[in-house]
């Protein structure tokens, strides 16, 4: 992969500091047109960094090679820079007088999928996942998008420091995929040994709207996620002699349909919950009973109530099905380490920025979506105390989008080894919106 290159930008001293209304009318236009500018200028820079972050992939928390790159441009555009805060994380503080804090995270992490997009700089890596596995890795979440983003953000607002003023605290988050990575950067001071921020901003792709296209929801918009473990013990034996054993495979199924009735029987229909078995482990052979089955599930719920309550449900029922099955109980388990908080878009912040963003992409092109029980680290952010806002960037080609919309061919979205966002209108746009977005909290020179 050829070496980034890299363009000084000259608008810092293009524009001076003869502004006086932050983001008035004409204000929001001149700023536009100024950081429509210095993408021009960019584009190239980026795109290479973006293509050489897709062909080099990282696993959570193996992200040595993209944080560095993330550290080397932030550095370069005047950002004091720290690195390895919360494992592998990059955070970059950019002073400019007395205002308000702003931070913007990109995630870094990627997946472990074997790429199939035949692109031509698709991901050849393999590596060791935890387990030590060898795995394919793929950026088929977007990450290395959302970081061309920041590094091109942290340009365009580093050339353009006559216009604003207030600190901005940019970062390179590890580990979003395993729900682990901003609850490492938070654990290890991003708020204490950092500017506090006042207002946190992410963007991330999405596959299902056209590039060039935002969008967003106003309050909730994914649920809670927790990971449970349930290890069912039985007392193994000779197949041929069920009935001198107790065999945790059939109570193992029992307890997967029964937990099928947690969200059709007891959980409120107007609030949406899953329980998802996705993975079971029990046995070697045909004709032996093992003493034990391993269950992992996923859980998505809406809010804290509902959570404790489907966590308490998943726990009784395995417990009474083994009590049923005279056999000793299960352990359940739920990963507390690995919960993610439902993301929610704080409602005044939100209509602010929509308001915003259809000024600068057009009304068209800004979608409120529905709800989704997918789920999202960037919450502890809010959790932590921050005022949040999350959009999505569309990165489909406009054409396969309206060919999937006539119920031809699907899009491939995100988590899909055949997700190839179209890149350089979404960088695009990912760069415009974030300015933008800063721009209007920052304070006013
Ligand atoms: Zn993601």
């Amino acid at each position: 992969m050829k070496a980034v290159a890299y363009v000084p930008l000259m608008l810092g001293l293009m524009f001076e500091s003869n502004v006086c209304a932050q983001q008035s009318k004409p204000v929001r236009q001149a700023n536009i047109a100024i950081i429509t500018k210095a993408i021009n200028m960019e584009a190239e820079s980026l795109l290479a960094l973006y293509k050489q972050n897709h062909a080099f992939p990282e696993l959570a928390f193996q992200e040595e090679q993209t944080s560095a790159r993330l550290a080397k441009e932030l550095r370069k555009v005047g950002f004091t820079v720290t690195e390895k805060v919360g494992v592998t994380g990059v955070v970059g503080v950019l002073k400019n007088g007395e205002g308000p804090t702003i931070l913007v995270r990109a995630d870094m992490d990627a997946l472990p999928i074997i790429e199939d997009t035949k692109l031509p700089y698709a991901s050849k890596i393999r590596t060791r996942d935890k387990e030590g596995l060898d795995v394919g890795v793929m950026h088929a979440c977007g990450h290395d998008m959302n970081v061309a983003c920041l590094v091109g953000t942290a340009r365009v607002l580093a050339a353009m420091k006559g216009r604003w003023q207030g600190t901005l605290v940019f970062i390179g988050q590890p580990a979003e995929e395993i729900g682990a990575g901003a609850r490492a950067m938070l654990e290890d001071g991003l708020l204490q040994k950092f500017p506090r921020p006042d207002f946190a901003l992410a963007l991330h792709c999405d596959g299902r709207y056209p590039t060039g296209h935002v969008n967003y929801r106003e309050g909730q918009m994914q649920a809670n996620v927790d990971s449970v473990d349930i290890i069912v013990k039985g007392k193994g034996g000779h197949g041929a002699a069920p009935h001198a054993t107790i065999d945790p495979i059939v109570l193992a199924a029992r307890i997967i349909l029964d937990l099928q009735t947690i969200v059709s029987r007891e959980c409120n229909p107007l609030e949406p919950a899953v329980v998802t078995v996705g993975s079971i482990h029990g046995g070697t052979k045909h004709n032996i009973i093992p003493d034990e089955v391993k269950m992992q599930l996923t859980v998505r719920t809406m809010n804290d109530k509902s959570r404790a309550e489907v966590l308490d449900s998943i726990a009784r029922i395995a417990k009474a099905a083994a009590m049923g099955a005279r056999a000793p109980e299960p352990i359940v388990r739920t990963r507390g380490e690995s919960f993610t908080p439902a993301l929610v878009n704080e409602k005044e912040l939100t209509q602010k920025m929509v308001a915003l963003f259809k000024d600068v992409v057009g009304a068209s092109r800004v979608h409120e979506r529905p709800m989704s029980m997918g789920g999202e680290d960037f919450s502890q952010f809010t959790r932590a105390g921050l005022r949040t806002f999350y959009w999505h960037l569309g990165t489909a080609a406009p054409a396969a989008f309206a060919e999937s919309k006539k119920g031809g061919k699907a899009l491939a979205n995100t988590h899909s080894p055949y997700y190839a966002p179209v890149p350089e209108p979404t960088l695009r746009t990912g760069v415009l919106t974030m300015s933008m977005a800063v721009l209007e909290l920052m304070g006013k020179k």
